[in-house]
């Protein structure tokens, strides 16, 4: 599965579809977004901002990511006690986060359906299956640690 989200032009459109203004950063941080890897947090996108064009401030930056949320172009997750991360919205996963390595693996939201059915049933409570990462330790730092001892 490879369906990363939208290219650079689709974001324009989208937000030209939301009768929001085009400005040149906003076409920066939508270059970015799409060659950038997956999980950048705001600071990195800055930094990778600020490299095509130095001129940006990070407010701006900032800014422009929370325009980019409220119209479904980009979303954020948790990861680890570290800063948000964002990556432009696809199709919806969830997070592994290794406790040990901070390795983080996206895995099928589907695996979350069972869960969610069952919260939603007992409790009433509707699951995100994307916003925050479920933590625990990979299966290459169990053996590391079966190994060792
Ligand atoms: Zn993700
Ligand atoms: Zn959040
Ligand atoms: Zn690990």
């Amino acid at each position: 599965m490879d369906e990363r989200g939208p290219d650079v032009e689709e974001i324009i459109s989208m937000i030209r579809a939301a009768t929001r203004r085009v400005t040149v950063a906003k076409r920066t941080l939508a270059e970015v977004l799409v060659s950038a890897p997956d999980h950048l947090t705001a600071d990195e996108i800055t930094h990778e901002v600020q490299k095509r064009r130095s001129d940006v401030s990070p407010s701006t930056v900032y800014r422009i990511l929370e325009e980019f949320e409220d119209l479904n172009i980009v979303v954020h997750a948790h990861l680890d006690q570290h800063a948000a991360v964002y990556h432009l919205a696809g199709p919806v996963h969830g997070h592994l986060t290794c406790e040990q390595c901070g390795t983080t693996f996206e895995i099928p939201a589907s695996h979350f359906d069972l869960l969610g059915k069952n919260l939603h049933r007992h409790f009433g409570f509707a699951l995100n299956r994307h916003h925050v990462a479920i933590t625990g330790t990979c299966a290459q730092c169990q053996s590391l640690a079966r190994t060792s001892r």
